[in-house]
């Protein structure tokens, strides 16, 4: 546990929290203040600050719970779909560090947009550029 955490502080029941769910690796609990009803937050137990900190295990538990939730938030705030989504780092707006997996539940002409909208102007990158960037990948993945 991270003394500071306010995400730890909720896992320990140290502050309270709406849970909604939770296993022995994560716990969901709803956002203090949400994009829409229903918005989810998933975190697993143990504290680490960004997807790449967290052991695959872990990780796994987290996708598992989102898996397991994202529709039954749906159903229960009767959403068209859901954003499912991380904010994996500072820079690209996490401003908790405890990783946490959002579940959005979206409606039909809510006016948010796609995961698109969420990073700057595209970048103009050739098919050279391209096949480069998928060879790092793929081999730093193996
Ligand atoms: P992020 O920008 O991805 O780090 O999102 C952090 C989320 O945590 C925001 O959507 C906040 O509304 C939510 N949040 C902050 N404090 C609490 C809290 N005490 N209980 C539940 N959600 C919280
Ligand atoms: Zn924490």
């Amino acid at each position: 546990m991270s003394e500071d955490c306010i995400f730890c502080q909720i896992v320990d029941g140290e502050i309270p929290g709406r849970i909604v769910y939770e296993d022995d690796d994560a716990v969901a609990f709803l956002d203090a203040n949400p994009m829409a009803p229903g918005h989810t937050l998933v975190v697993p137990r143990t504290h680490h600050e960004t997807l790449g900190d967290l052991p695959a295990d872990e990780g796994e538990a987290v996708f598992a719970a989102l898996h397991r939730l994202a529709p039954v938030v749906e159903a229960a705030v009767d959403a068209d779909a859901s954003t499912v989504a991380f904010n994996n780092g500072e820079a690209a707006g996490q401003e908790v560090p405890h990783v946490h997996g959002h579940v959005i539940p979206r409606f039909e002409g809510d006016g948010g947009g796609p995961i698109h909208t969420v990073a700057g102007s595209r970048p103009d990158l050739s098919d050279e550029d391209l096949d480069a960037i998928a060879d790092d990948i793929a081999s730093a993945a193996e």
